[in-house]
């Protein structure tokens, strides 16, 4: 016989991510006995933040300063409007959408700093915009550690906190319901998935900090959008496996609105992870530059052509408008290993692991044992010495013959020419390739215009992509202390979302695209609205 065991404190967070984490930090120093309920295993605090590449969006810090870059609050701003592309209703998106910009040094820079967080000295340039002008300038601040990195130095800042002992972790628990007392929200109850015994928590508030919906594949294809066609017949998941919108149901149930849903992050480079974790598990490929970008029969897509850091919903877009839903970068093994990446800490062991000496050898000498590994174990990349036998084991892959070798070779020797004759303005990707190399940032990554036939390059590689689902940009819609609003736009009394759960804000504070490194920023800035609000209601 199953039984009811009761939990109670003067706040409940669910949900022990990035989000959870900095609203308990947060609640811990002003002396709140609070409570946390995952539904992951202890190890996974954290959530996806201690997954991430550690990427985060501030204005005008002194990395940038250091580096000479000139960035302001009315120039940031004036790039997330533009690549926002709000509608004239989204008010509480565009409301937080300054408050993070405005909140970027005091509540990111200087907050993480003082838990003893460094960055990366060389400031990232991503999503610069194709039609759409994106950032202007650099502004994605790589934590030392990657998320890993991060998460750990947060997790000490608990462990070691003088009111450690006001704070209680409940794991392998399922929230599923929303509590009320005479119409306010007095908590949430569920099941713990280890004993199947009910649970029951109460306190005075009660914080959704769940994540996004995109770690569900269904969800996705139900709120996919217009822009793109119809969902893919593959998707991959690169979210979390308990991001599958439990909380966003029962916020609906309560009263409270929910709004965006259809906008996502997705990227457009997936590949299958060599060892999954969850069905269609996928790993996001930070795609080389200097690689060429083909259709489902090996055709360039463009012009302009497909490129990465430029922006990821376009990218999105192209594939999608295609027959087949999925796409091909071809490329040669020292573009590989220059070029390549993975997103994430699992991925990018030297900076994980902090070690200086592993990552300038990365960097200087490119990361040939990455390459190496996905070329041994992911079922996505093959490998050839020739034009016609790699579209032989691209077909092979794909069991069809839809990739013509002709395509493909006139494709390559089109663009290998230009290079040859050092005509870098008739081809777009060379174009932008060539203003990528004035930044130090992309020149250390960016192959100095690499031949895709140089023999000494060799092999070639061909890596196929599906869409791969990442982060929701919509969610439950909050106003700027993080409480939860009904349609009507009243707070649900006791009621507050951060991160992920809130669409990173207000139900969507990217619009329809983001800049980038604003995810982790902004579960810490909302995070950190929602425990003051609850320390000091207005
Ligand atoms: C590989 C990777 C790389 C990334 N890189 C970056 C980057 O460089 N920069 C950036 O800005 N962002 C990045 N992101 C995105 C970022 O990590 C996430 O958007 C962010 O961490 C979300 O944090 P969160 O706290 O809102 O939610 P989550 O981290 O998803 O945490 C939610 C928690 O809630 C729990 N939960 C869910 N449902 C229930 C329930 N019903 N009951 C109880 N518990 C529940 C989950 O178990 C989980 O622990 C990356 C993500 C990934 C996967």
């Amino acid at each position: 016989m199953s039984k009811t065991i009761k939990y109670s404190g003067d706040t409940i967070i669910i949900g022990g991510g990035l989000a959870g984490l900095t609203v308990a930090l947060e609640l811990l120093n002003h002396n709140q006995r609070v409570i946390m309920i995952d539904r992951d295993e202890s190890e996974k605090f954290g959530g996806l933040a201690k997954e991430s590449f550690g990427g985060i969006l501030m204005v005008n810090t002194p990395v940038q300063r250091r580096m000479g870059i000139r960035d302001s609050l009315s120039l940031a701003h004036k790039d997330w409007l533009s690549f926002a592309g709000f509608s004239p209703n989204d008010i509480w998106p565009k409301r937080w959408a300054e408050k993070y910009l405005e909140r970027s040094i005091p509540d990111i820079y200087e907050w993480l700093s003082h838990r003893s967080i460094r960055f990366f000295p060389v400031v990232h340039w991503v999503e610069r915009g194709y039609h759409i002008s994106g950032n202007s300038v650099p502004r994605f601040h790589m934590v030392w550690g990657t998320g890993k990195g991060l998460i750990e130095s947060l997790i000490q800042s608990i462990q070691s906190h003088p009111n450690r002992n006001k704070l209680t972790l409940y794991w392998r628990h399922r929230v599923t319901q929303l509590e009320l007392h005479k119409g306010d929200v007095s908590g949430c109850s569920g099941q713990i998935e280890t004993t199947g015994d009910d649970f029951v928590a109460q306190g005075n508030c009660t914080v959704i900090a769940t994540g996004g919906i995109n770690g569900s594949l269904n969800l996705i294809r139900k709120n996919w959008h217009p822009d793109f066609g119809a969902p893919p017949k593959t998707i991959l998941n690169g979210s979390h496996k308990f991001a599958i919108g439990d909380l966003h149901q029962d916020v609906e149930r309560i009263g409270g609105n929910i709004t965006h849903l259809n906008l996502m992050w997705n990227y457009a480079a997936g590949i299958s992870h060599p060892k999954p974790r969850m069905p269609f598990h996928g790993l996001s490929v930070v795609p080389p530059r200097s690689a060429l970008w083909l259709n489902y029969k090996g055709q360039r897509m463009g012009p302009p052509y497909l490129m990465a850091g430029f922006d990821t919903r376009y990218l999105i877009e192209k594939i999608c408008q295609q027959p087949y839903q999925y796409s091909w970068q071809i490329m040669n093994y020292k573009i590989a290993v220059k070029e390549l990446a993975i997103s994430g800490s699992e991925h990018n062991k030297a900076i994980a692991n902090k070690d200086l000496f592993g990552f300038l050898k990365d960097i200087l000498l490119g990361n040939a044992e990455l390459v190496d590994e996905l070329i041994e174990h992911c079922p996505d990349i093959v490998v050839a010495n020739s034009i016609d036998e790699l579209v032989e084991k691209m077909n092979a892959l794909e069991k069809n013959h839809l990739v013509l070798s002709n395509m493909v070779y006139k494709e390559i020797t089109n663009y290998d020419q230009c290079i040859h004759n050092k005509d870098y303005s008739s081809d777009d990707q060379l174009r932008r390739l060539k203003h990528l190399r004035t930044y130090r940032g992309d020149r250390a990554r960016t192959c100095q215009f690499q031949h895709i036939m140089d023999k000494k390059a060799f092999p070639l590689i061909a890596m196929r992509y599906y869409i791969l689902s990442r982060k929701s940009l919509g969610g439950i819609q909050t106003d700027l202390q993080s409480r939860v609003l009904s349609p009507k736009e009243e707070p649900l009394s006791g009621l507050y979302a951060v991160g992920e759960a809130a669409g990173f804000g207000g139900g969507g504070i990217h619009g329809k695209r983001a800049l980038e490194g604003t995810f982790l920023g902004s579960c810490i800035v909302t995070g950190l609205a929602a425990a003051r609000s609850i320390i000091n209601p207005i």
